[in-house]
């Protein structure tokens, strides 16, 4: 009998399995986490408020859309003018994907553009349906 099992398991082990369902990360929502800064201008896209780690990365890449708080006493960037082009919101994109602690965020912008941020592995980056973090 013993025997048998064994057989039949390595029959069964030795037919073709079917590979397992890739799951894309992308689409997988992070937790929300901060509010946005109210310094952002109203739109789709801002930075959270009280995450800086004064990265500036976006400065060559994002110059005129994301600028830093004046007169703040420690360091933040926000957004100060909503991508309006396929132009600016590459550079949006490129913000989002050097920063370094994923505090450019994006609710309820244009649905070619969502899928190009989750193309670019930035799916976690956008809001769930209900929308940002609240105070
Ligand atoms: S992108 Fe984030 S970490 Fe970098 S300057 Fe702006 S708020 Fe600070």
């Amino acid at each position: 009998m013993r025997i048998l099992a064994k057989l039949l398991g390595r029959i069964a082990r030795s037919r073709p399995q079917p590979a397992p369902a890739a799951v894309p990360a992308s689409t997988t929502p992070h937790p929300r986490r901060n509010p946005p800064h109210p310094a952002n201008v109203p739109g789709p896209f801002y930075v959270e408020d009280g995450c800086c780690l004064a990265c500036g990365i976006w400065e060559d890449e994002a110059e005129g859309l994301l600028a830093w708080l004046p007169d703040a006493k420690l360091p933040h960037c926000y957004v100060a003018r909503q991508p309006a082009t396929d132009a600016e919101f590459a550079q949006m994109l490129t913000a989002m994907e050097i920063n370094e602690v994923d505090c450019i965020r994006v609710h309820g912008c244009r649905p070619d553009w969502a899928e190009r941020l989750r193309a670019a592995g930035l799916g976690g980056q956008i809001d769930p349906p209900e929308g940002p973090a609240t105070r």
